[in-house]
């Protein structure tokens, strides 16, 4: 029997995909055989470093392009390239993201829109082209990488609370409204993992994290990539629409 978390035929694209959650992502798509094309913001030596890497670990099709998830040409022309290469898409994983915190009194219009910007029309930007190229085979699986915070929110976070809430929002709307076509949307919501975004926070503010996780330990980039895989294979062919947490039972 075929395994139903085998992606060979499979073209995926992961935003955000040269570090942290991202790269586990694109590691966890090639060892199941998917087709990738790694997403870059603007690291080309980085980018080619991981194609590269994915290459000659998995030996999948593996190509790198870079944009800004939030500049709408950037995004026509990145599909317009997967449409030329691959005529298909069958996953699209929304990872690219920000974190920019700062108390209510504090918050700045350009905090504001580069996250939004960033974290909530990069991710419908992304939807709207993949979901076309999804709907001529009426198939396909979207991940969006949403946050705890959005879900229950944090003092110090509106902005990036508000983008991660939105995300969900945006996740419940488009899985309703690709359903016919045969296309899924779900959302995860990590809580505490170990990337470049949380190593920026203040040492206080990382323990009392710490502190705050059940199972007593901070999750990793891959605990977060074996989501995204069962969200992203068949094994999840009759989930839609749901949000699930990637958080150690962590209280917040
Ligand atoms: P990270 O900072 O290592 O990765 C973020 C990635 O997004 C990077 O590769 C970066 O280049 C890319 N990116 C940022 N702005 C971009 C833009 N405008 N265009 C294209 N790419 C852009 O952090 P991470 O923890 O791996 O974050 C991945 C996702 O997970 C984010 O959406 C983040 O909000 C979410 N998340 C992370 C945590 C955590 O604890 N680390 C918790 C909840 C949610």
């Amino acid at each position: 029997m075929v395994s139903l978390l085998n992606l060979e035929g499979k073209v995926a694209v992961v935003t955000g995909a040269t570090r942290g959650i991202g790269w586990a992502t694109s590691q966890i798509l090639a060892a199941h055989g998917s087709t990738l094309m790694l997403a870059g913001h603007s690291n080309r030596d980085l980018l080619d470093q991981r194609v590269e890497e994915i290459h000659s670990q998995f030996g999948v099709s593996v190509t790198g392009e870079l944009f800004d998830v939030s500049d709408p040409d950037g995004v026509r022309d990145f599909y317009g390239r997967v449409n030329k290469l691959h005529k298909k898409i069958d996953i699209l994983v929304n990872n690219a993201g920000i974190l920019d915190d700062g108390l209510m009194g504090m918050i700045s219009l350009k905090q504001y829109h580069n996250t939004f910007n960033t974290n909530v029309l990069g991710v419908v930007l992304n939807m709207q082209y993949a979901s076309r190229l999804m709907s001529r085979n009426s198939t396909g699986s979207i991940v969006n990488i949403s946050s705890i915070i959005g879900r229950f929110g944090n003092a110090g976070q509106v902005v990036y609370g508000g983008s991660k809430a939105a995300v969900i929002g945006i996740t419940l709307s488009a899985a309703k409204e690709l359903a016919s076509k045969n296309i899924r949307v779900n959302a995860i919501a990590p809580g505490f993992i170990e990337t470049d975004m949380v190593n920026q926070l203040p040492k206080e503010k990382y323990q009392e994290r710490m502190a705050s996780i059940k199972m007593g330990r901070i999750g990793t980039p891959e605990d977060v990539a074996k989501a995204v895989l069962f969200l992203a294979s068949d094994l999840s062919n009759y989930i839609s629409g749901q949000v699930i947490g990637v958080d150690g039972a962590m209280l917040i």
